[in-house]
């Protein structure tokens, strides 16, 4: 038996107890999964700072400082309560500051006494300081035995931490090495090793936890990200041939009645060019007897809805029947309008499908869903359930694509014998290898045109000191007859609070804006989806001023006569979900504002990214900043939320270059031995196998 596939539990220092842990709070159940649990950064140990020689230049990224405890204090009230910790060494003074666990972290240090402090440093008026720093007493710290002078650092959950220690994952790893040792087969042949310079597999797992060295640790990392990319594109390259070498596409070669009337009837308004264009391209896909996959990208309001809808009545004009999925209830809803009214002219038949659509009502959509009584179908994941069954389906419609999971797309197509033609739309701008490598084998289109007379959003960052400016402004475009959106941060990891938060700017919000000359209505996850539905019912039609709301109003909601799009906290958020959030505004003819409302002490990087935002309106430039500015960690959560790759290690938006040359090797072993049988690549099905997803069984079962 391999020694990787060994239960985590007889790992020593693991056990029944801490094993069940593990497989609950991160999934690792076998010592294969513990190896491949890899650190998401590294201390130098080696080398320790002092507070004097850092300053705002030379510094970036985490350091190590020995210091010690000469004050502590707290700081403001309720949910803007802080703690402080005053440090020194030789050399000059910082301050350790915590928001959340306040209680706990006091607890901890004793004046006087001295700790290894790792953080990332920032510098506000010249003074340094770090927020949430990891802390080590200095005589723990020096009486751990390293292994190498870089020791990893593991993402970990509080559940974990508070059983094992912090260095609990560090210790378990070093406790198994011993019985892998020597025994670590590479799947990869010794041709291709050669041919792209990669180190063993032994020794890059070794060096990914245990750095030798600096070198040896980018060796390491450059073997695991080749093997992740290369085990996704063997499955990728696998999938194209099979879907471009069979024929199972259905045709749509009419424009019918549905269509023609839509476009000279019902459609408010003409086409830009670019919507057009994408509707020529998906045209051209469905008469060449090849099934599509292609991937819309286009900005915030750039007219995707439309493009989607043209091309589901062409799949109706030949018969068949077309579903739109959305990623939230209340963009489903609203798509289903927006498609009733502008339908109306058609004989078109419309429905949708929710999670709370009530019984009666659900049973007799199902009913003429499969009776073929009903051609178009909105909804949410609740389409992809099993007892949602079509006529004959023909055309899919996936908006926000980064909401959904390459393997649910696949549920969809389970639904008939061939597979219908997918669209999926992304606001998102991706390249298009990163594109296939996160979403699977797709082609790619561009709306890279907004519509007519749109005028650019102004952007503005305030301080909180600003908000009675902020109230001033908000009344005055209330009185010429505006709507506001106000957003709050909405993070799983500190949810609590930030609901408190919420309810607290939502009654400040309602003091200062009172009845009956504002009206102020909520939206957000705790409430009932009814109440929900009401509030942005409400808003829609006018009927509220204010709509204080989580991100959850990030996607798709459409209300022209909204104009200001205040966003709480803005520092919280990433640029791709600022630019979104903005994006809800602006689609009148009036003048629209975006405020970013942010605390006066930012991180340089909260800094350039509101800074950025109040610069441009353009996604694609927003999108390539952010690149530049996020790590690794951050972006592959962002991305793969909802995909169904789970990179371990590989950051397709960073590793480009890595991603091609992986991408190359698997086009040239698949040409050599496609269904990889010869004895120098059979090993390789291990890897290809890891990486496989749901789409794949569902194209070998088409082929
Ligand atoms: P998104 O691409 O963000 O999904 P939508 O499809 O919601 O954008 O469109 C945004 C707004 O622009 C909608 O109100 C829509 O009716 C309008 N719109 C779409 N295409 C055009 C066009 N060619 N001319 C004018 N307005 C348009
Ligand atoms: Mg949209």
């Amino acid at each position: 038996m391999n020694p990787l596939d060994n239960d985590i539990k007889f790992v020593s220092g693991v056990g029944e107890v801490r094993a069940k842990l593990l497989g609950r709070e991160i999934g690792v159940k076998s010592v294969r999964d513990m190896l491949y649990h890899f650190p998401f950064r590294y201390i130098d140990r080696t080398k320790i700072y002092s507070i004097g020689e850092l300053n705002d230049t030379n510094t970036s990224g985490y350091i190590q400082l020995r210091v010690r405890v000469v004050g502590k204090n707290f700081f403001g009230e309720g949910r803007r309560r802080r703690f402080t910790l005053y440090v020194t060494d030789q050399t000059g003074k910082a301050e350790l500051v915590w928001f959340q666990g306040i209680k706990w972290v006091e607890n901890r240090f004793e004046l006087g006494r001295e700790y290894i402090v790792f953080g990332k440093p920032n510098f506000f008026r010249g003074e340094l300081s770090m927020i949430h720093p990891e802390v080590e007493s200095v005589e723990k710290a020096l009486s751990r035995k390293e292994k190498s002078g870089l020791q990893g650092i593991y993402s970990t959950t509080e559940k974990l931490s508070t059983a094992l220690g912090t260095k609990g994952l560090y210790t378990i790893i070093c406790n198994l090495w011993g019985s892998v040792q020597g025994k670590i087969v590479d799947y990869m042949p010794q041709y291709l090793r050669q041919q792209y310079g990669l180190i063993s597999l032994e020794e890059a797992l070794y060096n990914i936890h245990f750095p030798q060295s600096a070198p040896k640790l980018k060796q390491a990392q450059y073997r695991l990200k080749f093997d992740e990319l290369f085990g996704i594109q063997l499955n990728i390259q696998t999938l194209r041939s099979a879907r471009t070498s069979v024929r199972a596409g259905f045709l749509f070669p009419k424009i019918g009645e549905a269509f023609n009337t839509f476009y000279t009837d019902c459609l408010p308004f003409p086409l830009t060019e670019a919507q057009k264009r994408v509707i020529r391209e998906i045209r051209s896909d469905t008469v060449s007897g090849y099934q599509m996959n292609r991937l819309l990208q286009g900005d915030v309001g750039s007219g995707k809805t439309v493009v989607a809808l043209a091309s589901m009545l062409i799949a109706v004009d030949n018969g068949y029947q077309a579903c739109m999925m959305a990623p939230t209830e209340i963009l489903a809803r609203q798509h289903f309008a927006t498609i009733v009214k502008m339908l109306g002219k058609t004989s078109v038949r419309v429905g949708v499908l929710t999670g709370t659509t009530k019984t009666k009502e659900r049973r007799q959509t199902l009913a003429a869903l499969e009776a073929g009584e009903i051609d178009i179908l909105v909804g949410t994941h609740a389409l992809l359930e099993e007892r949602v069954r079509f006529s004959n389906l023909g055309f899919v419609v996936i908006d926000e694509q980064h909401r959904f999971g390459v393997e649910q797309r696949s549920r969809l197509w389970t639904k008939n014998n061939n597979p219908p033609h997918i669209l999926v739309m992304t606001a998102t701008p991706i390249p298009r290898t990163l594109a296939m490598t996160v979403y699977g084998d797709l082609d790619v289109s561009v709306i890279d045109e907004l519509p007519p007379g749109r005028r650019p959003i102004k952007t503005l960052h305030y301080y909180e000191q600003a908000r009675l400016r902020l109230f001033g402004f908000i009344r005055e475009q209330i009185e010429a007859g505006r709507q506001i959106y106000i957003v709050y941060p909405l993070i799983k990891e500190s949810e609590k609070a930030d609901y408190a938060n919420l309810e607290e700017g939502f009654a400040a919000i309602v003091r200062d804006f009172p009845l009956p000359k504002y009206r102020v209505v909520a939206c957000h996850g705790k409430m009932k989806a009814d109440d929900k539905e009401e509030s942005m019912r409400q808003f829609k039609c006018g009927e509220a001023d204010i709509l204080v709301a989580t991100s959850v109003i990030e996607v798709g909601v459409d209300v022209p006569n909204a104009t200001v799009m205040v966003i709480e906290s803005a520092e919280r958020f990433g640029l791709a979900q600022l630019h979104q959030l903005r994006g809800r505004v602006g689609r009148g003819a009036n003048q629209s504002y975006c405020i970013l409302m942010s605390d006066e002490k930012l991180s340089k990087e909260s800094k350039t990214r509101l800074e950025a935002m109040c610069e441009t309106t353009d996604g694609f430039r927003l999108a390539e900043l952010d690149l530049k500015l996020r790590g690794a960690g951050d972006i592959n959560g962002t991305l793969q939320s909802g995909t169904a790759i789970d990179f371990k290690i590989a950051n397709p938006a960073l590793d480009n270059q890595i991603l091609q040359v992986a991408q190359q090797a698997a086009i040239a072993v698949l040409t050599i031995d496609p269904t990889l049988t010869t004895e120098q690549h059979r090993s390789l099905r291990e890897l290809k196998e890891r990486y496989s997803t749901d789409d794949n069984r569902d194209f070998s079962m088409i082929s």
